[in-house]
C-alpha cells in the first residue's frame, strides 16, 4: 500500500500492522524488526514512515479526568481537537499546543512538540506527569520526569517503545476566544524589537515575507496574544473546506508566493492593531483547509524548520532570508517564534533562541539549498527540527544534537535499535 507522511514525500509501499488489544500488539512487536508507531501522519517527512507501521489511532479512550487539578488521562491515539471539543467547554485547555489540533497525543509526545508559548511554558513534555511506554519485549514500562526512558521518549520519534497513554495537566482558561494583538515591521530589527517588547506575552508568532529584499528583509506581521476573560466557552468547530485535488505544480512560483505575501502584508493595518479571534484562528488557522498540503502538487514538499541560538538570531536570520530571498524560491508560509530554554530530553528540539520554519514543495535544486541553508545554521550553533525533517544528513544532525549518543546507547541497552526504526532513523543512525 501506498503510504507517506504530511509533506507527501517520499511515498513508499509500507504495510499497516493491526492489533485488537496491548497483548496482540505485544505479539507484533516481538515478532518483528524495524516497526515505527504511527499516530496521525502529521509530521512531515520521514519520521513516521517505515514499510511496517502500527497506526495507533484506535486508542483513542479518555480514562480519567480531575475537574480540580485539571489531570486528563488517555490513551495515546486521542487527538488535541478532541481534548479541545471535550474540555474548553468546561473551561480546560492545552498548556502546549502546535499549530495543528490534528495530532495525537502520542505524536505530540514523540515530537515533544512546541506551540507559540515556549518562551513561558516549554514543551509538550511540561505537561506530561507520566505514561506509560510497551517495550521491545512486551514489558509495559511507567515513566515520569527524571527517569531516562522519559527523557529519550519525549522527542524520540517513536524510537523508545509504543506511548500506550498518558497522564496530562490542562489549564485553566476564561474564554475560547483570543485578546489578539499585530505589529506590523518594516525589517528584521523592527521584527526582533518587537517580539522583544511583547516577550511578556504568553503567546506569539509571526509571519516573515521571506521574499522581501534589502532594507526589507524580515519584514513581518507579529500576533501575540492571550486568553479573553469573556468566558464564552461554547465551543464548537467550523465546518472545514476541502482542497478536492493536488494544484499543479507550476501554480506555486516565485511570481504567485510574491503576489500572496505582498497582498497579506497589505491587507494588515500599520503599527499596531487589536482583534478579538478564536482559538481555531489563533492557533490553527491551517486546520481550517482539508488536504491544504495539496496546493504543493502531486510531488510533494517539505518544511525545513531551524533554531539558532538567542545571541546570534538576528545576524543568523539576516543571512539565511538573504539566501533564500536571492535563491528565488519562496515559501508563503515562514513562521518565527521566540524560545526559551531548552528542556532535558535527549532530542527536544527547542533551545533559547529564535526558529523560523518554512515549506518549499519538492523540486529540483532544493535539497542543495537546503544542504547550503545547513551549513549556515551550524555555523550559528543551531539545529534542525526532526518532527519536520526528511533530508537533512547524519554529519549535519548529529553537530546540532549534543545527546545524540546517549540517546543511542540508551536504544542499544533496551533492545530498541533494532525493534523500533523509521526510514528517518535510518538515515540518522538513531
Ligand atoms: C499544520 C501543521 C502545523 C504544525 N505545527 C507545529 C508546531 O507549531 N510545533 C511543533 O512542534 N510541531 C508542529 N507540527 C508537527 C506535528 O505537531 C508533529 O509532527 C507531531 O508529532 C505529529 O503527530 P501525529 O500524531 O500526526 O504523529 P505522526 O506524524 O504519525 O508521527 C510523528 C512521530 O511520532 C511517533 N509516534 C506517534 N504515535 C506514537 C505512539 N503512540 N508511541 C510512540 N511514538 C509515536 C511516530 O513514530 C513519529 O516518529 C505541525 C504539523 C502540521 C501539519
Amino acid at each position: 500500500m501506498k503510504f507517506s507522511a504530511w509533506g507527501r514525500y517520499p511515498v513508499i509501499e509500507a504495510n499497516p500492522v493491526h492489533f485488537q488489544n496491548i497483548d496482540t500488539l505485544a505479539h507484533s512487536i516481538q515478532d518483528r524488526q524495524n516497526l515505527i508507531p504511527y499516530g496521525n501522519g502529521r509530521s512531515y517527512g520521514d519520521s513516521a514512515l517505515a514499510t511496517q507501521y502500527a497506526p495507533q489511532r484506535s486508542r483513542d479512550r479518555m480514562m480519567a479526568f480531575d475537574e480540580s487539578s485539571g489531570r486528563l488521562t488517555c490513551e495515546a491515539g486521542v487527538l488535541l481537537s478532541e481534548i479541545i471539543a471535550t474540555f474548553l467547554p468546561r473551561g480546560w485547555f492545552l498548556k502546549i499546543t502546535p499549530g495543528t489540533k490534528l495530532i495525537t497525543i502520542g505524536g505530540a509526545i514523540a515530537s515533544d512538540v512546541h506551540g507559540k508559548n515556549h518562551h513561558v511554558e516549554g514543551c509538550f513534555s511540561e505537561c506530561v506527569e507520566e505514561m506509560r511506554v510497551l517495550q521491545p519485549n512486551g514489558e509495559i514500562l511507567v515513566c515520569a520526569k527524571g527517569d531516562e526512558l522519559f527523557h529519550a521518549t519525549c522527542g524520540g520519534m517513536g524510537l523508545t517503545g509504543v506511548i500506550l497513554d498518558a497522564r496530562i495537566s490542562l489549564k485553566k482558561v476564561t474564554s475560547k476566544n483570543i485578546n489578539q494583538t499585530t505589529i506590523k515591521t518594516k525589517n528584521l530589527r523592527e521584527t526582533f524589537e518587537a517580539f522583544e517588547e511583547y516577550s511578556h506575552m504568553p503567546y506569539s508568532v509571526a509571519w516573515i515575507d521571506c521574499l522581501a529584499t534589502g532594507n526589507n528583509i524580515g519584514k513581518c506581521l507579529l500576533m501575540v496574544g492571550d486568553f479573553a476573560d469573556d468566558m464564552h466557552l461554547d465551543y464548537k468547530e467550523k465546518k472545514r473546506l476541502t482542497i478536492p485535488c493536488n494544484f499543479p505544480s507550476f501554480a506555486l512560483n516565485n511570481l504567485s508566493v510574491k503576489a500572496f505575501n505582498w497582498l497579506y502584508y497589505k491587507k494588515a493595518p500599520a503599527g499596531v492593531s487589536h482583534q478579538k479571534v478564536d482559538i481555531d484562528t489563533f492557533f490553527y488557522p491551517l486546520d481550517a483547509i482539508n488536504n491544504w498540503n495539496r496546493i504543493y502538487g502531486k510531488n510533494g514538499f517539505t518544511q525545513y524548520q531551524f533554531i539558532l541560538p538567542k545571541e546570534v538570531s538576528f545576524q543568523g536570520l539576516n543571512e539565511i532570508l538573504g539566501t533564500i530571498a536571492q535563491s528565488g524560491k519562496g515559501s508563503f508560509l515562514a513562521v518565527l517564534k521566540l524560545y526559551g530554554k531548552a528542556n532535558q530530553n535527549y532530542l527536544s528540539f527547542p533551545m533559547e533562541g529564535y526558529s523560523l520554519a518554512l515549506d518549499f514543495k519538492i523540486e529540483k535544486g532544493l535539497f542543495n539549498l537546503l544542504d547550503h541553508l545547513d551549513q549556515i545554521v551550524l555555523r550559528y550553533g543551531g539545529r534542525i527540527y526532526l518532527a519536520k525533517d526528511v533530508r537533512v544528513s547524519k554529519e549535519t544532525f548529529e553537530q546540532g544534537y549534543p545527546h545524540i549518543e546517549e540517546f543511542r546507547t540508551f536504544r542499544k541497552k533496551m533492545g530498541l535499535d533494532t525493534k523500533f526504526n523509521s526510514l528517518q532513523s535510518k538515515r540518522l543512525s538513531l
